[in-house]
């Protein structure tokens, strides 16, 4: 296909597909690599501005200039940083409409009759007081926005936190892991009660087995094989870890199930937990 037929392919597709979040803001927190690219991705051909807000500067600057988007380095556990980004969306258009509260860490792992406590305190700051952090800064700059929203015809803006099948299952990963992805699960619960009046929707989302990076190196470390690639991690899960055989989870996966979230189509939907396992926590229970 010569260079011109593909512009006008490239064109035709941008034409046909429904942006289902045509013209919206969003703030993507650890979305340089990962489930978190992989959405920044799909809200980029779904029409969003997106902000990746990480600490991986390189990869998080590449990625938005890809995707016509602002990269902002920001380290979740510190709440300036957070504040920092979602004013990086402000400045940038004007308001926001999503907030993605992705970045977490794997890790700090053994026996509880080990654990260290500095190491769980470092691993909470950044899955759970990261989430904090996000769902604060952004339901001030929504409910602060809610007038020009509300005369756009909308009002509100939508949240979305990762938890973890770790929270429904226990035992997969690490203590202060599970204690973490938990625990969200309730600050989404509740933070969905309170901002609920103002049209704002908290859900989360919890995905099992996706091979990423932190997955990967989590598999390769378990299995002692630093060889490990991330179709191999795949079809491990796959095989084990879902009802789906032969199948295992995609970052693509994750993301659509974001996309869901924070388009208007599930409007009614708040204080949910959207498990993207192929299965695999439905066949645990049913198998206890
Ligand atoms: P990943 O390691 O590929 O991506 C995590 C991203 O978060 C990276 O870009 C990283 O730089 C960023 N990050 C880490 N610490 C940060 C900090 N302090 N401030 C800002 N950004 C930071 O892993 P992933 O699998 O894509 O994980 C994304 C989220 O999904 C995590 O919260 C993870 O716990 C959750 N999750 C993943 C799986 C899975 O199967 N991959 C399963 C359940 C939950």
């Amino acid at each position: 296909m010569d260079h011109n037929n593909s512009e006008t392919k490239d064109t035709l597709v941008q034409l046909l597909s429904p942006q289902r979040l045509r013209g919206k803001v969003a703030v993507i927190t650890g979305g340089a690599r990962g489930i978190g690219a992989a959405t920044a991705r799909v809200f980029a051909e779904n029409g969003a501005h997106v902000v990746i807000a990480d600490i991986l500067n390189e990869v998080g600057t590449s990625l938005a200039e890809s995707i016509g988007g602002r990269y902002v380095r920001c380290d979740v556990s510190k709440e300036e940083e957070v504040e920092s980004a979602v004013k990086v969306a402000v400045e940038w258009k004007g308001r926001l409409d999503i907030m993605f509260n992705n970045a977490g860490i794997a890790g700090f792992g053994g026996s509880i009759t080990n654990i260290k406590m500095d190491q769980m305190m470092t691993l909470l700051a950044i899955n759970l007081h990261g989430v904090v952090h996000g769902i604060k800064h952004a339901a001030r700059i929504m409910i602060a926005g809610k007038v020009y929203v509300v005369c756009a015809g909308k009002r509100g803006g939508t949240i979305i936190c990762s938890s973890s099948s770790a929270a429904i299952m226990g035992g997969l990963a690490s203590h202060s892991y599970t204690m973490s992805k938990e625990a969200i699960l309730g600050l989404a619960r509740s933070t969905a009660c309170e901002l609920g009046v103002h049209g704002i929707r908290v859900n989360c989302i919890s995905p099992h087995g996706v091979p990423s990076e932190m997955l990967v190196s989590e598999f390769q470390k378990f299995l002692g094989n630093t060889e490990l690639r991330p179709n191999e991690v795949s079809s491990i899960v796959g095989e084990r870890g879902s009802l789906l055989r032969g199948r295992g989870g995609r970052l693509e996966d994750v993301a659509q199930a974001v996309l869901f979230l924070a388009s208007d189509e599930s409007g009614f939907v708040t204080g949910h937990n959207l498990v993207i396992d192929g299965g695999y926590t439905s066949a645990f229970s049913q198998m206890s």
